[in-house]
């Protein structure tokens, strides 16, 4: 009797479970997907409307490494905006793995210029046009100390290092993606809005870094409040504007004697850039227990078994409230009850997402060579031929061979 109890207990249980109780033994495993995971897996999660998806796509030093590429963070809005704040070299690859439509990604905030915070910028304008982008790139950036030191120098500049890359495309794609906006702000205007459309405003405050014309940002949505440092020295502005963050993304740099022992720097250098250039763990920490953030978030050192030990200690020693060491991939879903905090789980073979808008698609218009290069091909008629008929009878086309020159 007390075994048919039991019996009709697991029963009861398995059944609760989605599953059947064997007679012995664990239960028959669910054929339903589990509805709480503790994985993101890109693409496949609704954004509530009053919530704020943030991922870091790149978090290391200034030098990228397959585990960390440098500085960039993604914020998904649930009103369906996307802003990218940063996108230092190797961030895109990120990019594309979270499975957004290129048309998607059109909005850029740079923090600064150096090319750990905007390196990838030419992979996005470049590389989300390919993948039919209809819309120009958008770039917020600050001004600097001369014209020459600004965002739109450096945009200018970037145009003219992608000058072949335009040419060779025109004609071929829709070339609405090839418009490269650029908005430049003054670097000294204190909590200045920058950016104001559809429910979100975006706000600047100067940064202390290396020279004038570096800034942080501040993202206001929905109740929600976002900040971001890119680089600087601990200051009074962040500390002044950025109190109480839902989510508080400082740069929290290797510690001095990491520099000294793993990168061989020189003492002089290594405490000078932990602690003057950047912010030194212990820096961070006191900065986020004067700005109380509902989570603080550090970022830009290599985050390791022998480094993330070394540099947690430090930063507990002035800090002790929630805090996130971040590594690329990392995923922070921020509402006004919860903050979740997960890693994404990455597809290495996947494809970057297609838009979802009609585009023009055009064949070449004819040969961009001269005679001189043109005189080099091997020209493979028959093969060639034979490739263009199978194509055709496979697909129901009728493809001609382009004519030669
Ligand atoms: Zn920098
Ligand atoms: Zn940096």
């Amino acid at each position: 009797m007390k075994f048919l109890i039991r019996l009709g207990m697991m029963t009861l249980i398995g059944a609760l479970l989605g599953g059947t109780a064997h007679a012995q033994g664990a239960p028959v495993s669910p054929v339903k997907a589990l509805s709480e995971r503790d994985v993101y897996y890109p693409g496949t999660e609704d954004l509530a409307p009053d919530e704020m998806r943030v991922i870091a796509l790149g978090t290391g030093q200034p030098t990228v490494r397959p585990k960390q590429a440098a500085a960039s963070f993604l914020v998904e809005l649930g009103n369906g905006d996307k802003f990218l704040f940063d996108l230092g070299y190797g961030s895109m690859q990120r990019l594309a793995a979270m499975k957004i439509p290129m048309d998607y990604l059109d909005k850029v905030f740079i923090g600064h210029l150096h090319m750990d915070h905007m390196g990838d910028l030419d992979a996005l304008w470049i590389g989300g046009l390919k993948m039919n982008r209809t819309y120009p790139l958008r770039v917020w950036g600050p001004s600097g100390a001369t014209p020459e030191m600004g965002m739109k120098h450096a945009v200018e500049g970037l145009k003219q290092f992608l000058h072949w890359d335009a040419v060779t495309v025109a004609g071929l794609i829709d070339t609405r993606g090839q418009q490269l906006e650029v908005n430049e702000f003054d670097y000294r205007g204190v909590n200045e809005i920058i950016y104001q459309e559809n429910g979100v405003t975006i706000r600047s405050i100067p940064a202390i870094h290396v020279t004038d014309g570096a800034v942080s940002f501040i993202l206001e949505w929905n109740g929600l409040k976002f900040a971001y440092s890119s680089d600087t020295f601990p200051n009074k502005w962040w500390m002044e504007h950025t109190k109480g963050a839902d989510i508080s993304i400082h740069e929290c740099f290797a510690s001095p004697q990491i520099l000294l022992e793993k990168q061989k720097y020189p003492p002089p250098l290594a405490l000078a850039l932990s602690v003057f250039k950047h912010t030194s763990p212990q820096q961070f920490g006191k900065v986020m227990a004067m700005t109380e953030p509902r989570l603080a978030v550090g970022y830009h050192f290599y985050n390791d078994h022998d480094t993330l030990p070394v540099i947690l200690e430090q930063v507990r020693r002035t800090y002790d409230g929630p805090l996130a060491m971040a590594s690329d991939y990392m995923v922070f879903n921020v509402t006004k009850d919860d903050i979740r905090v997960r890693m994404a789980a990455v597809d290495t073979e996947i494809w970057p997402s297609l838009s979802t808008r009609p585009t023009k698609r055009n064949p070449p218009k004819g040969s961009l060579f001269s005679d001189f290069t043109e005189s080099g091909m091997e020209p493979m008629p028959a093969l060639i031929k034979g490739i263009y008929d199978a194509f055709n009878e496979r697909n129901g086309t009728n493809v001609p061979v382009p004519a030669p020159k």
